[in-house]
């Protein structure tokens, strides 16, 4: 296999439950990919992370259509001070992001996030909302209008509930148009969302979806705008995602690419982040002193070696 290293990084905001960002990157013919599937993740779910990671290390990625990708700010399930912050620290996005239904928070904690953000960002930006599936089709009918005056309008609402035939549901009561995300990316069949009229959006990631070529292919047969987002990457993972927004047909809605920002340090000097609220297509070079900075150290270096192995001879089983 090309040559491995682990890396760890603390987070500036807690996201999705972690303190600390663990993954590997592989150096190959091509580039530099990043394999990073999250920890409670089992070899299975972490195959097509190392599909991924593999076709940007061993074969690189398509042609870009484009030179740079719109990206929206992402705001966690936080504080609204932190909120606002976060936002007017964005350098220029004019799209925010907002995670709501967090488990232990109330509506009117989201309705202040949302009203803190829309302040930041002012009347002409767009804001959408993710609640990774917190939601009954219940609750987010109740709840999507209330947060869609909060937000001074709504762009759209992202996998409010978690099943798709509630996605369904939702959209058929709301007026805000739906995004599928974890219908997708988890789903056994994701040509389910497009076959029940379950959403407007489609969100593609990378890694969960098995690279470039693969969420191409996703987004061809699925026939719905695509927002690209990251799945809290270092810049090696963010480049992937750049590639895809860049090889799509289409683009109308900036992606979720700007997550670097929610990284406390990065292994590309320099890190890619947004400048006027928007991501340059390039594809950056590791910065090897970094990577020696944030390695994971031996113990979590063999955890990850361990685990990558698996996960490379479930693929060979699975050819053989
Ligand atoms: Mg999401």
């Amino acid at each position: 296999m090309a040559d491995l290293y682990t890396y760890s990084l603390a987070l500036t905001t807690r996201f999705r439950g972690i303190d600390v960002r663990e993954g590997m990157l592989l150096r190959g013919d091509a580039g530099w990919g990043e394999f990073s599937p999250f920890l409670e993740y089992d070899a299975a779910t972490s195959a097509p992370w190392l599909a991924a990671a593999r076709e940007a290390a061993d074969v690189g990625w398509p042609e870009p259509r484009r030179t740079s990708i719109p990206v929206n700010v992402t705001v966690p399930a936080c504080s609204p001070e932190r909120a606002r912050e976060i936002v007017l620290a964005s350098n220029g996005c004019r799209t925010a992001k907002v995670k709501v239904a967090e488990p232990g928070q109330s509506l009117a904690e989201d309705q202040a996030r949302l009203e803190a953000v829309r302040d930041a960002l002012g009347p002409e930006g767009l804001i959408r909302i993710d609640a990774n599936g917190g939601w009954s089709a219940e609750d987010a009918i109740a709840a999507i209008p209330v947060l869609d005056r909060a937000a001074g309008g709504l762009e759209y609402v992202e996998q409010p509930s978690p099943s798709v035939h509630d996605l369904a549901a939702v959209r058929r009561k709301v007026g805000v148009p739906i995004a599928a995300d974890e219908s997708i990316r988890r789903a056994e069949d994701p040509y389910l969302v497009r076959d029940l009229d379950a959403a407007d959006i489609a969100v593609l990631k990378v890694q969960p979806l098995g690279g470039v070529r693969a969420c191409l292919r996703i987004a061809e047969d699925i026939g719905l705008p695509v927002v690209v987002s990251s799945a809290l990457e270092t810049s090696v993972g963010i480049a992937a995602g750049l590639a895809l927004a860049a090889a799509l047909p289409s683009l109308d809605h900036a992606c979720g690419l700007a997550t670097v920002q929610l990284l406390a340090a990065d292994v590309v000097a320099p890190p890619l982040l947004p400048v006027a609220g928007e991501l340059p297509v390039i594809r950056p070079e590791v910065d090897l002193t970094a990577l020696a900075t944030w390695s994971a150290g031996p113990e979590r270096d063999a955890h990850w070696r361990a685990r990558i192995a698996e996960v490379a001879g479930l693929g060979q089983d699975q050819s053989s």
